[in-house]
């Protein structure tokens, strides 16, 4: 796989609470029963944290990751 940005749920962390699922309008996300999956990292937008910034469990980190300075590309509105 290329893409070098995508999330990745901690589930000892997560609560269920959905709020990253409802957020994200590029079908990163599935619900299965609870439980939010990455289906299509391919569609994440690099540099985007949207989801990371409401989830209230800290469980949400990005592969690629790396200095922490990276901003939103995405140039759709609502996704940030
Ligand atoms: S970082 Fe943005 S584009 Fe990627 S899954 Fe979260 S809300 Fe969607
Ligand atoms: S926002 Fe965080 S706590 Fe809520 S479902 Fe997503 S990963 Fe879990």
């Amino acid at each position: 796989m290329s893409k070098t940005w995508y999330p990745v749920i901690d589930y000892s962390q997560c609560k269920e609470c959905g709020a990253c699922i409802n957020k994200c309008k590029h079908g990163v996300y599935e619900q299965r029963k609870n439980r939010p999956v990455v289906v299509n990292p391919e569609g994440c937008v690099h540099g985007c944290r949207g989801c990371q910034n409401l989830c209230p469990s800290g469980a949400i980190q990005y592969v690629g990751d790396t200095d922490g300075n990276n901003s939103c590309s995405c140039g759709c509105s609502g996704c940030c």
